[in-house]
């Protein structure tokens, strides 16, 4: 993943921002120096309370020392995508779709990345997107094509378009599918004008999965950019992943799933964390996992209530967590 120097995102900076006491911020063990660095865009820092080393949203960018300790069974590729990558940036594991690394930025970094070890210089250059297609073009099993990351809205706009348009020229891909954290994390940025424009005259059928792990991560902005997406014709989904101390709560799940349905969006999956080195210590264990989800089920209508799953090496599907 790209890093960007910016003066005012470095972890003292945003501690500074936050108004957190020099002794809070000294008990966290922040890392100063982290290689996976601190990146946080401007409407998310917008929506972390003030002086509360404890916010929900904070936890989620601050990186810590703690990142540094390795733990048994956590790996840098533990969904084993490496194993499913026909040519570079695609990855066809699942029948029906493929998964097409389409940029490897974001616009924040959380902590608990999945792909925070992956070897995005390798994979995501726009050159290999001609090989991927034709791949895509040579397989009619093929229906829906997700483009993934990294995020790509961060893409540039014109590159995305450029993108999708030849995805739509594959006769056999019936659906386009985006996962992008942009809509959720900077709602004032992503692009959208040309990208709602094209999304109105294409065949495809197309969906927008966000990525939302709680209800303050949501504001006006964002109603307001699914309401556009949504007049353009996108399905909104949204994933979240289960973070220990940010969001294995009933209440904050239950929130959750009503605010999401309250802008528009239905959730979707309830990700068990991937076991990725250095995020450990966000890890709900599978019982803990397990009871929440099924508390969460007397509470909510059942279009509310998302899958609980886990991405392993299997090559059929996300598996339940039972
Ligand atoms: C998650 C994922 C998909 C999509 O799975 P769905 O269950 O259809 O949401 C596709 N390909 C890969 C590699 C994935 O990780
Ligand atoms: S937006 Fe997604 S891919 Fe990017 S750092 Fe966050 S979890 Fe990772």
């Amino acid at each position: 993943m790209q890093t960007q120097t910016n003066m005012t995102d470095t972890p003292q900076a945003l501690c500074k921002t936050l108004q957190l006491n020099p002794k809070t911020v000294q008990s966290l063990k922040v890392d100063l120096n982290s290689p996976f660095p601190l990146k946080v865009p401007k409407d998310f820092l917008a929506q972390i309370q003030l002086n509360d080393p404890t916010d929900p949203l904070l936890k989620q960018v601050l990186p810590l020392k703690i990142e540094h300790q390795t733990a048994d069974g956590f790996s840098q590729d533990p969904v084993s995508d490496l194993a499913f990558n026909p040519t570079p940036s695609l990855i066809h594991k699942y029948h029906g779709r493929v998964l097409l690394i389409a940029s490897p930025k974001c616009d924040i970094h959380c902590r608990y990345c999945f792909r925070r070890h992956f070897p995005y210089s390798e994979q995501t250059n726009t050159r290999h997107w001609k090989k991927a297609l034709d791949y895509i073009a040579q397989n009619p099993s093929i229906h829906e094509v997700i483009l993934s990351g990294g995020d790509p809205m961060s893409l540039s706009e014109k590159s995305l378009i450029q993108l999708i348009e030849k995805i739509e020229a594959i006769p056999h891909i019936k659906t386009l599918r985006i996962h992008s954290r942009t809509p959720i994390v900077a709602p004032s940025k992503a692009p959208t004008q040309a990208l709602i424009a094209w999304a109105k005259q294409t065949r495809l059928h197309k969906v927008l999965v966000v990525h939302c792990n709680h209800a303050n991560e949501l504001s006006p902005q964002t109603a307001k950019l699914f309401s556009l997406y949504k007049e353009a014709g996108f399905h909104l989904l949204n994933q979240s992943v289960l973070l220990k101390g940010i969001n294995d709560q009933v209440s904050i799940l239950e929130n959750l799933s009503h605010a999401l349905f309250s802008q528009g969006v239905l959730p979707y999956y309830l990700n068990q964390l991937d076991r990725v080195q250095g995020a450990a210590h966000f890890e709900v264990d599978r019982h803990t996992a397990l009871n929440l989800h099924n508390q969460l089920r007397k509470c909510l209508s059942g279009y509310l209530l998302p899958n609980l799953v886990q991405d392993t090496s299997n090559p059929f599907y996300k598996v339940p967590i039972t």
